[in-house]
């Protein structure tokens, strides 16, 4: 069996490209991904909808459909919260004007990480973010690349630990949407707001879980990233099991970024993620 036939039928719903903070471009991306065998891919960048645009902008395939996607991050007092948006007008100009807002925020953060940096006596220059970020959204794995490339971090990772993370010796906090706010802006589109790869709310227990699902829900979410890489099978069946009882359609993704997360590759995430078809499917409704 070749590889296209060994994946038709498969799907990834969370690709991060260059317009983020992912390595590959957006034709990139439609390549492998038909290279692949995938049967639809969608481009969800931090923040903005320019890679799934540039995506949808070329000639259809055949045996790939696109879907437009975007991801947000949400502010939260605790843990991290991202919702997808599926299916979305791209050029709702309430959408863009918002979009405007949280990137300037965004940029804005990055030059006082940059000068944080530089109080800690890093040598860094914020022009060498737009070098490896090539020209999309700046986001802290750009940084840590360059804090890599000049020693300051053994690695992406450690530069996370030691620098980046919340609470890191050069975090700075931005500007966010609330998730009222972002799951408002999705569905104001005409799109699908989707809780991603919820292990990240860094809720334990499942109580507690099931409240936020519900006060989502009560603002308008109408999915969840149930199948992604980190979330193993125990994660996996709990969800399921929440996004039924809730009436939530369920998605899937890898969160490919490329060489930016090597070990996560498109479509199967770090080898055994199967993501079927049928989920498009069931997201479609969901418009509706
Ligand atoms: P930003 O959107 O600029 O705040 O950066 C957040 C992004 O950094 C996330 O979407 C991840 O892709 C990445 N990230 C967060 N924590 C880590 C980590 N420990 N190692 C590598 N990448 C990370
Ligand atoms: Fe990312
Ligand atoms: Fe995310
Ligand atoms: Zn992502």
């Amino acid at each position: 069996m070749d590889i296209a036939s060994r994946h038709s039928g498969w799907v990834d719903l969370h690709v991060h490209s260059t317009a983020s903070d992912g390595s590959l471009s957006p034709l990139k991306i439609i390549e492998r991904a038909k290279e692949i065998g995938l049967r639809a891919v969608a481009i969800t960048d931090h923040d903005t909808i320019e890679g799934s645009a540039e995506a949808l902008g070329y000639p259809p395939l055949p045996s790939l459909e696109i879907l437009s996607g975007i991801e947000i991050s949400a502010h939260v007092p605790s843990g991290t919260m991202h919702i997808l948006g599926y299916l979305l007008r791209l050029d709702d100009s309430s959408l863009r004007q918002t979009l405007k807002r949280v990137q300037e925020a965004r940029a804005n953060r990055n030059i006082k990480i940059v000068e944080r940096l530089q109080e800690l006596g890093v040598p860094i220059q914020y022009d060498e973010l737009t070098a490896v970020s090539g020209g999309g959204q700046i986001g802290r794995p750009h940084i840590a690349q360059v804090l890599v490339h000049k020693g300051a971090a053994r690695s992406v990772d450690e530069a996370f630990r030691r620098f980046l993370r919340k609470g890191g010796a050069a975090y700075v906090s931005r500007y966010r949407l609330l998730p009222g706010e972002a799951i408002q802006m999705i569905l104001r589109a005409g799109g699908v707001p989707v809780l991603s790869h919820p292990f990240t709310l860094d809720v334990k227990d499942e109580g507690d879980l099931e409240g936020l699902l519900v006060d989502l829900k009560g603002a308008g979410l109408k999915g969840m990233e149930v199948y992604y890489p980190e979330h193993g099978r125990e994660r996996t069946t709990q969800y399921e099991r929440l996004a039924r009882r809730h009436g939530l359609v369920m998605t899937g993704g890898t969160d490919f970024h490329g060489e930016a997360k090597p070990r996560v590759e498109m479509g199967i995430g770090r080898g055994d993620l199967r993501i079927p078809y049928q989920l498009v499917e069931k997201l479609k409704e969901a418009t509706a």
